[in-house]
Order: structure tokens, then sequence, then C-alpha cells
């Protein structure tokens, strides 16, 4: 049992008391509900800890978390600009330099800062030196690729030039032929692929040859040997009278004629 002070009259009672004596306070019923409140102050004061506790602990985790993503961060950076380095190019080393400053304090990346200017250095000089041997070997190669050409060059263009020499030479000659036997029986020696002489009749663009009718385009083709022999007279039989006496031509000889010549000029 214990004395306490009456809430209403000041004055000491028994807390097991159901009512103050003096007053006629319900003294057990406050007990009941101080009990209340105290036990409700100490469940509050808990979670209170309890949250606070938390809350601290995740703002650990957090500063931890972020701790960590700032240092992957600065690695990452960091492996890069080793490899930017490392390379073999000016220019990636002046890439390096600048992120090496972003992370300055970062493991050795000072040293690094340090070294950069030189690294540049020595990779320009060498740099200008390869320029400046791919520019000759380019130099080297364009006059190499036109020497060749020239030298293959030259001999095509005579030989391009003497074979439109004999084309122009060709189709005068076709052209003259063609023109003074027009209407006239003639021999020629050779047609391309003919082994032996044929009598051919020219009129305009109609050409005989033996039985077969034709075109000067068609029976003759694009080339012809033009060692023509161009047989006067103005009777067909006087023509191959003077084909047999051995006028007129310097290329068929009467021994090459064909049984139907003979037989013709017999009529
Ligand atoms: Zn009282």
């Amino acid at each position: 049992m214990a004395l306490i002070n009456c809430p209403e009259c000041s004055k000491e009672v028994s807390d097991k008391a159901e009512v103050c004596p003096n007053c006629g306070f319900g003294v057990a019923r406050y007990i009941v509900r101080q009990n209340k409140i105290e036990k409700i102050q100490e469940e509050t004061e808990i979670e209170a800890y309890l949250y606070v506790k938390q809350k601290k602990k995740e703002e650990k985790e957090a500063a931890e978390r972020k701790k960590r993503e700032e240092e992957n961060r600065k690695n990452s950076i960091y492996n890069e600009a080793v490899n930017k380095y490392t390379s073999a190019s000016s220019l990636n080393v002046e890439k390096a330099e600048e992120l090496f400053s972003t992370i300055s304090g970062w493991k050795d990346s000072d040293t690094y800062l340090k070294q950069c200017n030189d690294r540049i250095g020595e990779l320009r000089q060498q740099e200008k030196i390869q320029e400046k041997k791919r520019k000759r070997n380019l130099k080297i190669g364009i006059i190499f690729s036109l020497f060749l050409f020239i030298i293959v060059m030259i001999p095509v263009s005579i030989n391009s030039y003497k074979s439109y020499q004999e084309k122009q030479r060709v189709i005068q000659a076709r052209k003259e032929f063609i023109s003074s036997i027009q209407g006239e029986y003639v021999y020629i020696r050779e047609i391309l692929g003919d082994a032996y002489p044929r009598k051919l009749k020219v009129s305009g663009e109609n050409v005989t040859i033996g039985n077969t009718p034709g075109t000067i385009q068609e029976i003759l083709g694009d080339t012809f040997y033009v060692e023509w022999t161009y047989i006067g007279g103005s009777t067909k039989k006087e023509k191959f009278k003077r084909i047999k006496a051995g006028e007129g031509y310097n290329l068929i000889h009467s021994d090459s004629f064909l049984e139907e010549d003979e037989e013709y000029i017999k009529q």
C-alpha cells in the first residue's frame, strides 16, 4: 500500500481506497485511468523508439548504398580513363585526361593526370611521323598506278589505232569494190571461208553468188578480201572469154573455174 495526494483536495489518501475519505473523489477509478495512461505512454515511447531506430537503420543503409554507387561510378570512369590512357591515340589520352580530372583523388587518378601531358606529346610526335609515312606511301601508290596505267595503255592505244586504221581501209576498199562492180560479173578470189573463186553479180544492194541471192551484207558479211578482179566486156559470154584468156584479172587462175562456168563459156 502506498499513500498518494488526492488529485482533488491534495490530502494524503491510500492508493487502495475506493474514494477519498476527505472529499469523496473516485481514487480507485483515477488510479486505473492513470495506469492506462502510463501504459499508453510507455507503448508510445517504445513505438517511437523503434520508429527512430528503424529510420536510422534505413538512413544508414541509404548512405552506404549511395557510397557504393558513387564508388561504382568512379570505378567505371577510372577504368574507361585507364583504357583510353593506354591506347596509342593522342585523342584518346586527351579524353582520358578529362575523365581523370572528374575523379581527382580517386585511386591513382592524380598520378595519371600528371603523366597525361607527356604521353599526349609523345603520341602526337609518333602520329605525325605515321601521317607522313602514310602520305608518302599514298604518293608512291598513285605514281606507281599511273606508271602501270601508262605501260599498259600505250600498247593498247597503238593496237586500237592500228585496228581502227585497218577497219577504215577495209570499209573504203569495200565501197570502191561495190561501186565499181555494179551490174557486172566478177570473181572474187575469196570470201571468208571460201577456198576457191566464186562468181558474183552485184546489182544495187542485191548480190547473186553462184545460185544464192541475197544482199551485199548477207553475202559478203562485214569483212571480206578485197583482192577482187574486175572483168570488163559488155556481154556475159565476152566477159568469160576474157577471163578464159587471162585478161582483166590477176588473182584468179582459169584452172580454178567451176565446171558450170566452163559450160557457160562454151554456150
Ligand atoms: Zn480528496
